[in-house]
């Protein structure tokens, strides 16, 4: 059984696309999935629109907008890897919800434009990768357009993301004549038009690699990859799977050039599930009992079965249908009767899962954001955060009647983590908070379509809100007693600090040294 977990745990990528919209993240995922056999697409890829139509609808206001509100996972084979790919909302205002999904990915893969180089949420993704020193491959897209000279990107990767760039391939040509790729390592060139055959030659200058590159540039290209040899740093392992370096890879996922590289070095240096911190316990994704946490919470996928799913990334052991496990939360034990994986458009009951497995457990509310599922040990882990909302808004029902219909749907939207819901201490109405104003619609259109509950927003008095603590108790009780007005708990009954603005919350701080005032809280 050991063996046969260390092998099983050895197969398994857990991974991400991180990049800005339009990049190519969509294209490439299809392109992921039709190597790994998960979906058969025959030829060019549909159209985004019809896609989004035939895809999970689950929800109205997505296909309305034409953006994937819903995170979700698929899981594909390829070669000797088992590879759990989590997709992540492209739109900014859902972007706590992207920050989670990171949490439980052991790897990354950063899409770039060729043509543009590092984009805002590039960058914003990337920080919080780095936060978790995720090891990121990089994949720069779209070649066979106008792009950015290669040097030129690199360079910027190195100084926007302070990241140790390695050139793995060569781009042989740009945009119209874009022909292929040179592979510096192996002094290898595979063709565009032969996307399987990789030749090897003796360097990009020798006899053997002429006919194989352009003509007219041919001398210009020795001088670029013979400046990339010796330029540009080698391949460094360990420096990657620190999250120090970043292999680089260029291609098109529109013409699928470039994607078998990248499937390739995943399997190849990505990293096995890595150990998970529960307390002052590292978790090994070898040890023999079950763990797994929950970082997300999707209702209505199938709108024919009203169900509600929580995503729980396995950590360790072996998740079997039929187990008990136990949610540290609350110490009660739960039936795992239906586990299921996801395989694109599908998804199927899950026997068995090993750590990096990502499965999705039905429940009917019991599950929440960032808790814990063990085979009886009492641990939880760390590190599915939950960042201060920008938005606080008060919500205002039409028919009065039903406050307390309202309180128990708030309640579940939160523990979605739809919104954050905060209870202010003087018993005014709750308040709820979200990054994305997007989030606000996706609320109150579940609420309208859900539980039949019409509602308004209305602006608090609040703009900001911060979590707080001190060292002693004490000194957050008297900060509490002195601001009751000010004061909201979260859905943990964690005391928040809720502000007009910016200005009052430093004034404050200032004012009550002992007092923290934080705008991530992790779940714990
Ligand atoms: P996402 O927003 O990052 O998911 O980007 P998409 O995958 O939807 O791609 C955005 C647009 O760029 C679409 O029109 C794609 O067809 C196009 N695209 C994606 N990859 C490539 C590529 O390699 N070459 C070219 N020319 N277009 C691409």
């Amino acid at each position: 059984m050991t063996d046969h977990l260390a092998k099983a745990v050895a197969r398994r990528r857990t991974f991400a696309i991180i990049s800005h919209p339009d990049a190519g993240k969509t294209t490439l995922t299809e392109k992921l999935l039709l190597f790994g056999g998960a979906i058969q697409l025959a030829g060019e890829v549909k159209a985004k629109k019809d896609r989004m139509q035939t895809r999970s609808d689950w929800m109205k206001i997505e296909r309305d907008r034409g953006i994937s509100v819903v995170t979700s996972v698929m899981t594909f084979e390829y070669g000797d890897h088992v590879f759990n790919l989590l997709d992540t909302p492209g739109h900014e205002d859902f972007a706590d919800d992207t920050y989670r999904t990171l949490t439980a990915v052991d790897a990354a893969i950063m899409v770039i434009d060729a043509a543009k180089g590092i984009e805002p949420r590039t960058l914003k993704l990337f920080e919080v990768c780095r936060l978790r020193d995720i090891p990121i491959v990089t994949f720069v897209n779209k070649l066979d357009r106008e792009s950015r000279d290669p040097f030129e990107i690199l360079d910027e990767v190195e100084e926007k993301l302070a990241l140790d760039t390695a050139p793995m391939t060569w781009p042989i040509g740009r945009g119209r004549t874009f022909a292929g790729t040179y592979h510096l390592a192996d002094n290898a060139v595979r063709r565009m038009d032969s996307e399987e055959e990789v030749t090897k030659v003796n360097g990009p200058e020798a006899d053997s690699a002429a006919g194989l590159l352009p003509e007219n540039d041919r001398e210009a290209f020795i001088e670029e990859t013979s400046l990339a040899m010796e330029a540009c740093r080698p391949f460094d392992l360990e420096a990657f799977r620190e999250g120090h370096l970043t292999p680089v890879y260029f291609g098109s996922a529109l013409r699928n050039y470039g994607v078998r590289d990248l499937i390739n070095a995943l399997g190849k240096y990505a990293p096995q599930p890595r150990a998970q911190k529960a307390g002052a316990r590292m978790v090994k994704a070898t040890d023999p009992k079950m763990t797994a946490f929950v970082f997300k919470i999707q209702a209505n996928m199938d709108p024919n079965h009203r169900d509600r799913i929580a995503f729980v990334r396995v950590c360790s052991g072996r998740l079997q249908r039929g187990m008990k496990a136990r949610l540290s939360r609350t110490g009660k034990m739960l039936g795992l009767s239906a586990p299921q994986f996801f395989f694109a458009h599908q998804r199927q009951l899950a026997d068995d899962a090993y750590a990096g497995d990502v499965v999705g457990i039905p429940n009917h509310g019991t599950l929440r954001i960032g808790d814990t599922l063990t085979e009886g040990e009492d641990i939880v882990f760390e590190g599915v955060p939950n960042f201060a909302p920008e938005i606080l808004r008060r919500v205002r029902l039409e028919d009065a009647m039903k406050a307390k219909k309202l309180k128990e749907a708030l309640q579940q939207m939160a523990e979605e983590g739809v919104v954050q819901l905060f209870s202010p201490e003087d018993g005014s109405p709750a308040i709820v908070g979200v990054i994305g104003a997007l989030q606000l619609d996706v609320l109150k259109e579940r609420l309208r379509a859900e539980y039949g509950l019409p509602v308004t927003f209305e602006a608090a008095r609040f703009n900001v809100c911060r979590w707080i603590s001190a060292d002693s108790d004490a000194d957050v009780e008297k900060f509490v007693n002195a601001k009751r007005g000010d004061i909201a708990r979260d859905l943990d009954g964690d005391a928040v600090f809720l502000a007009s603005d910016g200005f009052s919350l430093n004034y404050e701080a200032e004012r009550w040294p002992a007092i923290r005032f934080a705008h991530v809280k992790e779940y714990h």
